[in-house]
């Protein structure tokens, strides 16, 4: 039979994808020509750059640049195997010990990335007959891990105390584990998770107790210790997940806790015993990057200087930030809202042609009617570009109709 007349067995994703296109919501990848700085090229075009996890400005920081480079002289640029193999280097170690000490914990694993760290350590940790209690705004790898664990998944509402205790007492007497986990700040609104609340909730019904701290690592707490550290709730969070890929500036995902969830997940977690580890260059970068933390925490006080100028200009201009439909942003996660994923799509495409980067999100990744420009401030905007991108949002939002 000849090749030419089958047909493609795949034709269905173009179907799937002709509908993205009809509802305006299809995406080309936009490519980064140069260095992901504040101001960069993408697609040859020069913009202010308001979507990157970049916080600190650390991707380019000197100090990591070095440390990189002089690990990949000295160790090469792989590990060449999976931890439990022959792909556990020292550096590896000392970046684990470095990140318990940071955080004043007993031990930590590093895992590729904190989708793999979530993902493996919730799989991990439950099994079936267990319940997971997750907000309803929880990241998407920690749903993935619980649909992974085969755990009865129980979502409460948006920070909501009292459902989140009422699904704990709904379950109290049934003999699985029940593990209570929130992100620390949520990646689409910018808010912060009531950590002292949940953290009685779970000393109350007696479950594990895990928070995800992606976008509070290196921006929350003393140093970017994270949430745990900003609402001082220490000794309460039995698993702290961080990463290593926004603030830090490089990749990577680790978990903290006690020396016996570090070891059992070095025996159970499946991204550490089936995927290889990081690159030496990516471990040293990491270490520099935790010594940053120490010795320039004026980097952290910029980003918050930038956040309160920002939020409150955009506040000003007439935009939508949340908190009137939306969870309310605490943090250098500010949210355009938007509403249709169509205009969304639109104006995204328009701040950039006029200079501005800021990436549209549409449903799934946020609720239907909630489409939003998510801008993200760092340290390392200065204020003439800030003032720059809020001339164009204004000019753009006018023109369409967003601004009255
Ligand atoms: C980005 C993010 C992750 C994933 O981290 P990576 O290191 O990029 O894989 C996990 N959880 C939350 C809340 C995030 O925002």
């Amino acid at each position: 039979m000849s090749t030419l007349t089958r047909t493609d067995p795949l034709s269905f994703l173009s179907d799937q994808l002709n509908e993205l296109r009809a509802k305006g919501t299809h995406f080309r990848l936009r490519v980064l020509d140069d260095e992901q700085a504040p101001v960069c090229t993408f697609d040859g075009k020069r913009v202010i750059n308001l979507a990157s996890n970049n916080y600190l400005g650390l991707t380019t920081h000197p100090k990591l640049r070095e440390a990189a480079l002089d690990a990949a002289r000295r160790y090469g640029v792989g590990s060449g195997a999976v931890r439990t193999i022959a792909g556990t280097m020292k550096i590896h170690m000392e970046l684990e010990q470095k990140i318990a000490r940071f955080k004043n914990v007993e031990a930590c694993v590093v895992f590729q990335s904190g989708f793999t760290a979530n993902a493996g350590t919730v799989s991990a940790i439950l099994g079936k007959d267990d319940y997971i209690i997750s907000d309803q705004l929880n990241h998407a790898s920690i749903i993935d891990g619980a649909r992974l664990s085969r755990a009865k998944i129980l979502v409460f509402e948006h920070k909501n105390l009292a459902d989140a205790e009422s699904k704990l007492a709904g379950v109290k007497d049934q003999p699985g584990r029940k593990l209570l986990i929130s992100d620390g700040v949520f990646s689409m609104d910018g808010d912060i998770g009531p950590l002292p609340g949940l953290c009685e909730l779970a000393e109350n019904y007696g479950a594990i107790m895990m928070v995800d701290d992606a976008h509070a690592s290196g921006v929350l707490g003393r140093n970017g210790r994270g949430t745990i550290d900003h609402f001082n709730v220490h000794g309460r969070v039995d698993v702290q997940v961080g990463t290593l890929s926004k603030a830090i500036g490089a990749l990577g995902g680790y978990v903290c806790g006690s020396h016996h969830l570090i070891d059992f997940l070095y025996h159970r977690a499946r991204p550490f015993l089936f995927s290889t580890s990081h690159p030496p260059s990516v471990a040293a970068t990491c270490m520099a990057a935790f010594d940053v933390l120490e010795e320039e925490p004026e980097r952290i006080a910029q980003l918050w200087d930038n956040t309160r100028f920002w939020k409150h200009e955009l506040a000003l201009l007439g935009f939508d930030i949340g908190g009137r439909t939306t969870p309310e942003s605490e943090t250098p996660i500010t949210p355009i809202i938007i509403g249709g994923g169509k205009q969304t799509m639109e104006f995204s495409r328009e701040l950039f042609q006029e200079g501005v980067l800021g990436t549209g999100i549409t449903y799934p990744t946020v609720p239907e009617g909630k489409a939003r420009v998510r801008t993200i401030m760092t340290a390392t905007h200065s204020r003439e570009q800030l003032q720059q991108a809020l001339e164009v949002l204004k000019r753009v939002g006018k023109r369409m109709g967003i601004l009255t």
